[in-house]
């Protein structure tokens, strides 16, 4: 068994370092005591389609997930709505008020999705798209990186490291299952990799039980398991109609379904000194090193100083 890597510096969690909080818009933090629960379609497929999502999850989640550039593993399957799903995207998020989260695919999408969008997502298939990492690593928005296919966790911490090394602290981690033999789920979630990472990083780490599942019926109670192991969030896929949505419909849940979900998991984040965020959540200005004390904080400042002054050469 290997020990984790001493090039680790910005993402480790040393002595002292409490779980560093992550805004995702001005309403939601990641990071904190409650679970923040992101939930919405894989693909964002047209406005009266996230217009009902939004109505529906409203007052469950904190925050509402869709594509608009989507890595579909045929070039011939649907790729996204492009910049009109964004715009989607953000009306929805004006009239509701619910945070968002897109995923980015290259350097050229950052800039129109950093200004529509709340959070940005790096899928499992760019984990180690290191031009896109140290692009993000310029912006200020929260990301989502969510684990590569088959990534180690030590490749994991070492591609937020690249974000966090080039200027944004603001990195959320996400499991998602990952390769194994066994094709009866689509992938395996890797709870052991979540108890791991929180020993390991100060960075939030939600889980994805839908892309490790790939079946509906098995997602709520992976869900309420990541939740028990400590996950600090999760982010699931849901639909309107799930047996129609055009990307991912085995693993879509039905609205009501989610909403079901996140009552579910309130007794398990009361049982281990947690709660599970509302669409509520008070208005609060919160910086990544809020919450932890004045030396650690200080040890922070000096890490990321030595960690860009490394990039620099
Ligand atoms: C997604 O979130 O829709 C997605 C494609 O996820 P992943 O990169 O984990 O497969
Ligand atoms: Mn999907």
């Amino acid at each position: 068994m290997s020990e984790i890597s001493n090039q680790i510096k910005l993402a480790a969690r040393t002595e002292g370092l409490q779980t560093s909080e992550v805004s995702i818009g001005d309403s939601v933090t990641v990071g904190g005591k409650p679970v923040v629960v992101i939930g919405g379609p894989c693909t964002v497929e047209n406005a009266e389609q996230m217009e009902i999502v939004a109505t529906k999850l409203k007052g469950s989640v904190s925050a509402i997930r869709g594509g608009v550039h989507k890595p579909r593993t045929s070039p011939y399957a649907f790729q996204g709505m492009g910049e009109e799903g964004l715009d989607i995207l953000n009306s929805m998020s004006q009239k509701h008020g619910l945070p968002t989260v897109t995923e980015v695919m290259s350097v050229e999408q950052i800039a129109a999705c950093a200004e529509k969008a709340d959070m940005l997502q790096v899928g499992s298939r760019n984990m180690q798209n290191f031009e896109l990492l140290k692009a993000l690593g310029k912006t200020t928005k929260p990301i989502l990186l969510k684990r590569g296919l088959s990534a180690t966790i030590e490749e994991m911490l070492l591609a937020a490291e690249y974000i966090m090394a080039h200027g944004n602290p603001n990195v959320v981690l996400c499991e998602r299952g990952i390769r194994s033999f066994d094709t009866f789920t689509r992938n395996v979630l890797d709870l052991g990799a979540v108890v791991a990472l929180k020993q390991l990083t100060h960075l939030p780490v939600i889980v994805d039980p839908s892309h490790a599942a790939g079946k509906r019926e098995l997602i709520a109670d992976l869900a309420r398991a990541a939740v028990a192991c400590g996950a600090d969030g999760l982010i699931i896929e849901c639909h309107p109609e799930p047996e129609k949505s055009v990307s991912d419909a085995r693993q879509a849940l039905s609205l009501e379904d989610m909403v079901e979900l996140v009552e579910s998991i309130k007794p398990i984040a009361a049982a281990i000194g947690r709660s599970v965020a509302g669409d509520v959540a008070k208005k609060r200005q919160i910086t990544v090193v809020q919450g932890i004390g004045s030396q650690s904080a200080q040890r922070l400042t000096l890490r990321r100083k030595v960690a860009r002054k490394a990039v620099r050469g």
